[in-house]
């Protein structure tokens, strides 16, 4: 990876002890050529796009969101970057998969990876996981196939044996970043001021995902509610409350932070996928991590809200 070196672990959108392997390989620059993710297809498209844009970043934290390679993924238009998406379910074509290696051979043997993402190994045919076998054979050491199923056990043996599997939803996900001491005190007001965020936060994210009229407003508004705290902090909590829905998504309830909260996790959570969940989580680390002075904070939330807003004008 160059002088790129990859962002701390916990600001990965799904954390578990597998999923921190992989981190260590990759920051180790031993990535697998062939990874195998498992889990919703919503979740599995969205983590290997976000894996991708870690892999293919060329600023210095990847993915730092700011450099060349993290813009052409955000606009789907990186040249490194080559997916065949299974949309509506349909199994994905032999022609499909031979598309991807006549262009795998057409890129030089440079020293910029090029990933692949290949949807529903689940429901290939027979053709089409021959044709990915060859290439699977034969990776070129630059190369790095990212694979998805809902179901492993459909998976062809052939195609297991030669990709590492990741589950991305195992139920026992552990997102190792306590909350900040600024919002935890040792004495009897311990949870206040966390609820003191989180209620506005919640409320935040009511209208953020249920209100089709979304305007920058909605930054100034959470500038506001929460204006007597740090807004790092805020940001915080908003992640712990984006997890918090995207585990009660996936039924992972022994996970649950925010308990208390149980109906309006419910409400919310119908009204947003996992796949939404999860880039809006990885929008709201990454601005937590730039947000810097008080200045700037306003214009990086206004610039999440943006970004926000077109996960939800995608889908
Ligand atoms: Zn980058």
């Amino acid at each position: 990876m160059g002088v790129t070196t990859l962002r701390p672990f916990t600001d990965w959108p799904i954390q578990n002890p597998a999923l921190q392997a992989l981190y260590e390989e990759v920051r180790d620059e031993r990535t697998p050529h062939a990874i195998l993710f498992v889990g919703p297809a919503a979740v599995t498209r969205a983590f290997a796009e976000f894996f991708a844009k870690s892999l293919l970043c060329t600023g210095t934290e990847a993915p730092c969101g700011t450099c060349p390679s993290c813009h052409q993924m955000e606009a789907n238009n990186h040249p490194d970057f080559l997916q065949v998406l299974s949309d509506d379910g349909a199994s994905v074509k032999a022609a499909q998969i031979e598309q991807v290696q006549a262009r795998l051979k057409l890129r030089g043997h440079g020293q910029r990876p090029v990933v692949y993402l290949i949807e529903g190994m689940d429901k290939l045919t027979a053709v089409a996981a021959n044709r990915l076998l060859k290439t699977l054979e034969e990776p070129v050491s630059s190369t790095i196939a990212l694979l998805t199923a809902e179901n492993d056990g459909r998976v062809l043996p052939t195609i297991l044996s030669r990709a590492f599997l990741y589950r991305l939803t195992s139920g026992d996900s552990v997102w190792d970043d306590p909350l900040p001491d600024s919002l935890l005190h040792s004495d009897s007001e311990q949870n206040l001021s966390f609820a003191g965020v989180l209620k506005p936060v919640i409320q935040w994210t009511q209208h953020l995902f249920r209100d089709g009229d979304f305007t920058l407003r909605f930054a100034a508004d959470l500038m506001k509610q929460t204006e007597s705290y740090n807004i790092e902090d805020v940001l915080h909590v908003l992640i712990v409350w984006l997890r918090d829905l995207l585990h009660y998504r996936l039924e992972e309830h022994e996970s649950l932070v925010c308990r208390e909260f149980i109906q309006d996790m419910r409400v919310q959570s119908e009204s947003v996928s996992e796949g939404q969940l999860l880039e809006v989580i990885s929008i709201v680390m990454e601005t937590k991590r730039r947000v810097g002075s008080h200045v700037a904070a306003r214009l990086n939330v206004e610039q999440m809200c943006i970004r926000i807003r077109e996960v939800f004008r995608i889908v």
